[in-house]
């Protein structure tokens, strides 16, 4: 059977459509934001039982491409492209585990963490990148004169970009704010071979020239406008159903910046429901940084005015957006799945990935908007205590190790509740035996 998909315009009001190997990021008519749609009827010709059998006999299998967790789904995400020009890590399939004992102590049993960072470039950036670069792959063997695929970016965006190119011998360029970056940031596309160019601006400077730049059609547009990303990303949250046997949890907490992924875990459960594989309707809460939060705002007014902002400094810094670029799509995801919207400080954040960590997590500050999410739902009711609740991490702690020493130094610029410092010794038996004795004495396990 042949599936088929292509890009369409989001605008109700427009709908124009373009093949998917065109070179194109946003309606030729209008100017809206596409996304890719598919031929559900065809679709649906495979009942909603042949899908879930196909779908588990391919997943984490070694039957290339099909055990990554991307393209395990291939005829739900990019049917037409040749299995030869896939360029794949085997992303996806990552853990899903209950977090029991952050979950006793916070007053919920059914408490699920989705650990997207545990990936090749340690992010879930690269689920939608495989995607891309794929895409890219196919065009460049069709004929397409494609020179190299550019991305603005201050982290996982670049290394994920980076990485894909590396491994199927594409230049990748990367333009960073000088000075703005740290080692850490730095380090994986450098190492992968991107061409990196440092400009003496933000990160907002670094995205309008990328987007002049991309104009000619040689250097192909890696930014999340681009809504093959999306297609990748929104294999999560059907992997997370599939790896619950099929049955949806209630309740989804995903953070958010530029409103890319939740566009895309939104787009993925309304797949499955469209063809018949969801038992029921989530909810969706997006978590945002006090002090990166527009679609908060918008939320707290119905989503009838949005308002860009300028987005302050927060440790959270992958979601340090005031302007995101998926806002349209992220508000229609919310509309469907009865959307909350909860935003965080940054002390709530910074102590919620510490008091995960203190139960054998190891959380980026991103996951940790998202637990302060948790947090305060509970408090205030909004999500009950015998609701299952899937909390998705986006990056592994290690790329944010920076963040994780500020705050058990008590570097940071509040009070941070669950420090934990080496305690300095002689290096004698007796000092040690003492200091052993008095720091056991004064330690109680349950924080
Ligand atoms: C990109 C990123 C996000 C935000 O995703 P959006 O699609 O921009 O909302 C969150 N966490 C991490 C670690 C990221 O890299
Ligand atoms: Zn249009």
């Amino acid at each position: 059977m042949s599936y088929q998909a292509w890009f369409e315009c989001i605008n109700r009001d427009c709908r124009e459509t373009y093949p998917i190997n065109r070179i194109i990021y946003k309606c030729r008519t209008c100017g809206s934001l596409l996304e890719v749609r598919h031929d559900l009827k065809t679709l649906k010709r495979k009942k909603p039982e042949t899908w879930k059998r196909l779908f588990e006999k391919r997943y984490k299998s070694n039957q290339w491409p099909f055990g990554s967790g991307v393209w395990g789904k291939k005829e739900w995400v990019l049917p037409q492209i040749d299995d030869n020009n896939i360029v794949s890590m085997y992303e996806g399939g990552t853990n899903l585990f209950w977090a029991e004992r952050f979950g006793k102590l916070i007053g919920i049993e059914n408490l699920w963490i989705k650990l997207c960072g545990n990936t090749h470039s340690g992010s879930f950036k690269d689920l939608g990148m495989t995607v891309l670069v794929s895409q890219v792959k196919q065009m460049i063997s069709d004929g397409v004169p494609i020179k190299a695929v550019a991305c603005a970016s201050t982290g996982d965006t670049s290394a994920a970009l980076a990485v894909y190119c590396a491994a199927a011998g594409i230049q990748s360029i990367v333009l960073l704010p000088k000075g703005k970056i740290s080692v850490a940031q730095l380090v994986q596309p450098i190492a992968n071979g991107a061409l990196v160019l440092s400009l003496d601006t933000d990160f907002d400077g670094c995205m309008r020239v990328v987007k002049e730049i991309t104009t000619d059609e040689t250097i192909y547009l890696a930014n999340s406008m681009n809504s093959l990303r999306v297609e990748g990303q929104k294999t999560v949250g059907i992997e997370i159903v599939q790896q619950f046997d099929w049955q949806c949890p209630d309740v989804f907490i995903i953070p958010g910046g530029n409103l890319g992924n939740v566009a895309a875990l939104g787009k993925g459960l309304k797949m499955m429901q469209e063809l018949g594989m969801l038992d029921k309707k989530p909810r969706i809460v997006v978590a945002q940084a006090e002090r990166a939060n527009p679609l908060y705002r918008a939320y707290l007014k119905n989503f009838e005015v949005f308002e860009a902002i300028q987005a302050q400094r927060t440790l959270a810094s992958a979601i340090q957006i005031g302007n995101p670029v998926s806002y349209e799509k992220a508000v229609r995801t919310l509309q469907e799945f009865n959307g909350v919207v909860v935003d965080a400080t940054e002390q709530e954040l910074a102590d919620a990935a510490a008091l995960g960590d203190k139960t054998g997590m190891f959380n980026c500050p991103h996951t940790g908007v998202a637990l302060a999410a948790l947090l305060k739902m509970l408090k205030s009711g909004a999500i009950d205590k015998s609701e299952c609740v899937v909390v998705i991490s986006t990056a592994h702690g290690l790329k944010f190790t920076d963040f994780k020493i500020a705050y058990h130094e008590g570097r940071l610029e509040f009070p941070c509740k669950y420090i934990n410092n080496p305690i300095e010794v002689q290096p004698t038996v007796d000092a040690v035996k003492d200091a052993l004795y008095r720091a056991l004495q004064n330690r109680r396990i349950d924080v």
